[in-house]
């Protein structure tokens, strides 16, 4: 059949621009990119011939071969793996771009117009994979052939708009990928070149890779070249090795390798559990959050092996998934190894490897919180929200993920007065309580200036009681989900009532009774917009202010979710008065006085639009606010 010419997808299009006019240094990715691509296929074939060995009889000596060659140009990088068919190459090579590939493009862009040079960093988060080999190629050949006996396939792109595919022969499975390589990229030819890449970025890949080389010899006067094949990798799981035996530096481009990231690790942890089940674990925690994190689908997590077999690396098998982000090994050889991945889910063994490994993470991170803080505080930084989101569907681990929480606090120090700004966890509020204090406060706010000049604050801070600050967008999920802590609940002080301030029942009716009127002046004039008008326990300088409704959620997530375009429930508001204030002494005696008189009206209206805007929230008509307090001054 002819070959046959098809357009890439128009992202990847971009980003081979990006790719091949954009990105100067770090050119031998490429490598690592394909030698891992290989390595994968190999995976593929080797664990789908656990249950039918028929697929790699005659050829199950796995292998990845690099073959330059300087006559003609040219890198070829070979693998016995599962190879693709005419279909699978046209849609892994041109036609599915992979989500991150959005997010590459948008990131590259930015850091253009700032002009990073965060360029290669970028690669090494998002793994363009296959398409870095036209960093160094002007064109790119592949063929190949999956395991059943299937046609073979060439696909051939110059990486600009196009690629063709067409049939040809190939004897055995797997794929070749030819790069024929540009003028300025030739040192990468060189033996000696490749060689230094391949242990730098490849040790680990658990298949031998071996380099092919041509040496020239003369003999009995006659020129003739001979041909060296040398394994390059030492194919040793690091995981297996004892700890004192690896260096960093090793653990470092061992996380690099199974990451794709470019920066070290933030934490390694690796050990060996013993016991019931007895297993092998090396797991990263990365410094930052990959650029794709929130996008879900092709996910990869922590890498299930079975006895050095790889099985499975999706991303909910070991760790939850909020725990994605850490990366790593998980080798067993309690596991049969024939079982399938569908059936993972439900095996005993595997599950408590799950909860082993988990508990060993929180472990780790708990040590790290008491032992290297500034550690923590990075760590905190980057993933303290996935740990909070944790919270609101682990229902299992709720607790123990509350114990790793961090909050700023109105007392905690201010981030702008020190560059590690302070934070305390929930035992430590709880260790500081004041005796009579019974709840943990907080406030959820855009800001911590919005906390603490709020009016909700002005008992707490006659009181001294500490609040915390709470500004992630999570935290209101956080708190539908944990009411309590340590037997302590949590109190929103904007919402519900409050008593801060302890009044004796007669105090109380005596007051309700002297400003009885006052509150139904209110409640009449305001109508509809409020829920409820009652007299503030919470109050010391301001007139009054506006609560939400226990249990109801705040300005801050109506905002969030109208952002997201979700539909809002109406939310109610109590306007609560502080009685004490002189403005509201006024208002009373005035309405004894005349509660006819127009002005009252304006003036509950303005009070309870002042309340509404220092509570953050939107008020129904600005403009005519505007015009009270001309016609006020008038
Ligand atoms: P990634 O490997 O991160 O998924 P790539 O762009 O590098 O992304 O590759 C896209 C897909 O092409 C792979 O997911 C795989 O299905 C297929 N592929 C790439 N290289 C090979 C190979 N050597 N053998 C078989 N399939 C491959």
């Amino acid at each position: 059949m002819s070959e046959e010419r098809m357009e890439f997808k128009t992202e990847l299009k971009q980003m081979m621009d990006i790719i091949i006019h954009s990105l100067y240094s770090h050119k031998e990715i490429f490598l690592r990119e394909l030698i891992s691509n290989a390595s994968d296929a190999i995976g593929k074939i080797r664990f789908d011939s656990l249950t039918d060995t028929s697929l790699t009889e005659g050829d199950d000596d796995f292998k990845i071969k690099i073959i330059p060659d300087k006559e003609a140009n040219t890198i070829t990088i070979s693998d016995n793996g599962c190879g693709m068919n005419k279909e699978t190459i046209i849609e892994n090579l041109g036609t599915i771009a992979r989500s991150g590939t959005k997010a590459f493009i948008e990131q590259m862009k930015q850091a253009k117009q700032a002009q990073q040079n965060g360029s290669v960093d970028l690669i090494g988060q998002f793994g363009v994979g296959f398409y870095s080999s036209f960093m160094v190629a002007e064109k790119v050949e592949v063929i190949s052939k999956p395991a059943k006996g299937e046609q073979g396939v060439r696909w051939i792109s110059s990486g600009e708009e196009s690629f063709t595919v067409e049939d040809v022969e190939k004897d055995s499975r797997g794929t070749d990928i030819i790069l024929h390589i540009r003028e300025e990229c030739k040192e990468y030819l060189e033996g000696w070149q490749l060689r230094s890449i391949i242990k730098k970025f490849s040790d680990f890949v658990e298949y031998p890779v071996v380099l092919f080389t041509t040496l020239e010899k003369e003999e009995d006067g006659e020129k003739k070249i001979e041909t060296n094949e040398e394994v390059i990798n030492s194919q040793q799981a690091i995981w297996l090795r004892a700890r004192n035996e690896i260096k960093d530096e090793e653990y470092a481009e061992f996380y690099k390798h199974i990451s794709h990231d470019f920066n070290d690790p933030l934490k390694t942890i690796h050990y060996s559990a013993e016991g019931s089940q007895e297993f092998k674990a090396l797991l990263f925690i990365p410094k930052q959050k990959p650029m794709d994190f929130f996008m879900r689908d092709g996910k990869r997590g922590v890498q299930l092996y079975v006895n050095r077999v790889f099985i499975t690396d999706e991303c909910d098998k070991i760790l939850p998934p909020y725990l994605e982000f850490i990366k790593g090994v998980v080798d067993s050889s309690d596991l049969p190894l024939n079982v399938s991945r569908e059936m993972l889910q439900e095996d005993r063994q595997l599950l408590k490897i799950r909860k082993a490994v988990l508990s060993k993470v929180f472990a780790e991170l708990t040590t790290m919180h008491e032992k290297e803080y500034e550690n923590y505080l990075k760590f905190w930084k980057e993933f303290g929200p996935i740990l909070k989101s944790g919270i609101t569907t682990d229902y299992e681990n709720k607790d123990k993920l509350a114990d790793l929480l961090l909050f700023q606090s109105t007392r905690t120090e201010k981030p702008e007065e020190s560059d590690n700004s302070d934070y305390i966890t929930l035992a430590q509020y709880i260790e500081a309580m004041p005796e009579e204090q019974e709840e943990i406060y907080y406030m959820i706010a855009e800001s911590r200036a919005m906390v603490e000049n709020s009016p909700y604050m002005e008992q707490f801070k006659a009181k001294g009681y500490e609040v915390l600050v709470m500004t992630d967008p999570v935290d209101e999920i956080l708190m539908q989900a944990l009411p309590e802590y340590k037997g302590k609940k949590f109190k929103a002080i904007d919402r519900g009532e409050l008593e801060v301030e302890k009044e004796t029942e007669t105090e109380k009716e005596q007051k309700e009774k002297e400003n009885k009127d006052l509150v139904s002046f209110f409640k009449e004039t305001l109508g509809d917009d409020v829920k409820e008008v009652r007299l503030s326990n919470r109050l010391k300088e301001s007139p009054a202010c506006v609560v939400g409704l226990e249990g109801q959620y705040g300005a801050q997530m109506e905002r969030l979710m109208k952002e997201m375009g979700a539909d809002t429930i109406k939310r109610e508001a109590v306007l609560e008065l502080n009685p004490e204030h002189e403005a509201i002494k006024t208002m009373r005696s005035k309405i004894e006085a005349n509660p006819k008189d127009a002005v009252l009206a304006e003036y509950a209206r303005l009070i309870f639009d002042g309340a509404m805007i220092a509570a953050g929230e939107k008020i129904k008509d600005p403009g005519a606010m505007l015009k009270r307090f001309a016609s006020l001054i008038n």
